[in-house]
């Protein structure tokens, strides 16, 4: 069963894949519609409004997800838990979600082809081991770089997707964990009931050094666990390490794309 579900989304990436070079899909326009008596346009969506839950605003985040132009995936939102956090804490994870939130529109405006982007990109460049996860539903006849990139983006996508379509909140807790940015269980890949949930630690989230940017990186490693990705048991100091796709992934988003230019404020610890 579970393949079966895995195939469908496997069939449209690798089509996409196929066809995908020269797309220049861009978002449509928001049309202004009269507006209501509260000054909003009419049939204005709140963020998250499908979502039933009790949480306080304190407790929560919304996590807007713009379409990937194919009708396949329509814009979505996230409702984010956020459990266990102080108020401080609250702030930072909410920025980090904010700047995650920023760094995946920016992916999608650019072009319609996740691999056209500039996060792509920087994959490209400092990616060369575990392209893929430990057990991938990803035929092996068809895997390569290219395919690999767009493979991950999706698989992420796919964790979004889950949470919109079952209207089931991601929850980001905090650990008392020392010594790490954050953890989160290994999942698998594929259109399936992975859920985003992963937890930060409350010291690197006390200490100014640790920027909300820098979490926003730690949000996209863990994802990238969730989805079945690994990287080597070593450390920042290892070069195979940052360069596994996970790692990467994360540091493309702590340095905007540029993982070269980061390389000031605190080691990073272990996610
Ligand atoms: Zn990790």
């Amino acid at each position: 069963m579970q393949f079966r579900t895995s195939y469908k989304g496997l069939a449209s990436a690798i089509s996409f894949l196929a066809i995908s070079s020269c797309g220049s899909q861009v978002s449509a326009p928001q049309a202004s519609g009269p507006l209501s008596l509260t000054g909003f346009p009419q049939g204005t969506v709140w963020p998250c409004e499908g979502y039933y839950h009790a949480l306080k605003a304190e407790q929560r985040e919304c996590l807007r997800i713009p379409s990937t132009g194919s009708e396949l995936h329509p814009a979505i939102d996230v409702l984010i838990e956020l459990r266990d956090f102080s108020p401080s804490q609250t702030v930072k994870v909410k920025e980090a979600i904010y700047e995650f939130g920023l760094h995946w529109e920016a992916m999608r405006a650019e072009s319609s082809s996740p691999n056209d982007s500039s996060f792509a990109r920087c994959l490209d460049a400092n990616v060369n081991n575990r392209m893929w996860p430990t057990v991938s539903s990803f035929p092996e006849e068809h895997r390569n770089k290219r395919a690999a990139i767009f493979w991950a983006v999706l698989n992420i996508q796919y964790i979004f997707e889950y949470h919109a379509r079952n209207k089931i909140p991601l929850v980001i807790a905090g650990t008392s964990r020392e010594g790490i940015m954050g953890e989160a269980y290994s999942g698998s890949d594929g259109e399936n009931t992975a859920n985003g949930d992963l937890r930060l630690a409350y010291s690197p989230l006390d200490d100014a050094r640790y920027t909300s940017l820098m979490f926003a990186g730690t949000l996209m490693h863990e994802w990238f666990h969730r989805k079945g990705y690994d990287h080597p048991d070593t450390g920042y100091e290892d070069t195979e390490y940052l360069a596994s796709l996970t790692v990467a992934a994360g540091s493309c988003v702590r340095s905007r794309n540029v993982p070269g230019i980061m390389l000031t404020g605190p080691a990073l610890l272990d996610e």
